[in-house]
């Protein structure tokens, strides 16, 4: 298969990789040929951690931080210092949509992303605020409207996505001034007086059995060597749901799994990307302001 300059040996399309949709690998190569001038510009420069099934979703799962030596030369990777300092791992990046097809056709369901760029690794240029239901969606609707009207008085503008699993992701775009643990302590912060102003909606306890039945408010993605599911990767699960930037004003409406591998471009055909390019924020004044709603 040619994409671009690159031609792609495929092999086994027929192979089924989501036994219960009767989507193939062939299926699957398709949508990220598809998607890829939509999902490329969100996985530039990124370090992506590859999680692949060979054998389908129900069978054993690979989850590759290292590019496997067999990758070509042409796919770019990106050398990071290991979250501990002893030595290096050299992530996959995609570049471009014969990437994500060469990706695609190694099984990969969802290629997981750093929140930096390998030219500035250590400095985010988002944060994420990841929404851990306990139970149904509805929680989650409500949490993304609650911490866009903090992040709002903050005077940080928000984007929201579908994970294609149970919650949602918050983005907030970053400048790359302030490194992960400047960023987390604000993202903490964040958390911190939401749950302050909700004490029986929210939770940031990381041990489940303290969360008793409240969303965990999960800023951990906000770390050095730590990913999230970015715009438009397919998930591992019955229905091939795909993670999807959404328009604030259709959180009212969406469902959760609502929009997969078979749904998606036909969205995108018709009303395009709804996530704005946004600038970079610095917190330097939000993290101001949060401190005099804290008093
Ligand atoms: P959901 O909406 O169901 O919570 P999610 O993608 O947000 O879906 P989480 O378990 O909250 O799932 O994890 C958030 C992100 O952290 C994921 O998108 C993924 O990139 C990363 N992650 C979490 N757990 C793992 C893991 N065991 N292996 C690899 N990456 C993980
Ligand atoms: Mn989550
Ligand atoms: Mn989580």
């Amino acid at each position: 298969m040619k994409v671009g300059r690159r031609t792609i040996e495929l092999s086994k399309t027929d192979k089924v990789l989501f036994p219960g949709d009767g989507v193939t690998k062939g299926d699957l190569v398709e949508y990220y040929e598809a998607i890829g001038p939509w999902m490329v510009p969100y996985l530039k420069q990124r370090p992506l951690s590859l999680e692949r099934y060979p054998d389908g979703i129900d069978g054993q799962q690979l989850f590759n931080q290292n590019a496997p030596q067999y990758f070509p030369d042409w796919l770019e990777t990106a050398d990071v210092d290991r979250v501990n300092g002893s030595g290096h791992v050299r992530h996959a990046v995609v570049r471009d949509t014969a990437s994500l097809v060469y990706l695609a056709n190694q099984a990969c369901v969802t290629p997981h992303a750093w929140l930096s760029r390998a030219d500035r690794v250590r400095n985010p240029d988002q944060l994420i605020f990841d929404l851990d239901p306990p139970d149904g969606f509805e929680s989650a609707r409500r949490a993304a409207f609650d911490l866009r009207e903090l992040l709002d008085e903050l005077g940080l503008p928000t984007l929201v996505k579908t994970t294609g699993g149970k919650g949602l992701h918050i983005h907030v775009p970053l400048d790359r001034t302030a490194d992960f643990d400047t960023a987390r302590t604000f993202a903490r912060e964040v958390a911190g007086v939401l749950t302050a102003r909700y004490p029986k909606r929210y939770t940031i306890e990381q041990r489940k059995n303290a969360r008793r039945g409240r969303l965990y408010l999960d800023i951990m993605r906000n770390a050095y060597g730590q990913t999230a599911v970015p715009p438009y990767a397919v998930r591992a699960r019955p229905g091939a749901p795909v993670a999807t930037p959404l328009d604030w004003s259709e959180l009212d409406d969406v469902h959760p799994d609502q929009h997969t591998l078979r749904t998606v471009l036909d969205r995108l055909d018709g009303t395009g990307d709804p996530w704005p390019r946004l600038r970079g924020r610095s917190l330097t004044k939000p993290w101001q302001r949060l401190r005099t709603i804290n008093q």
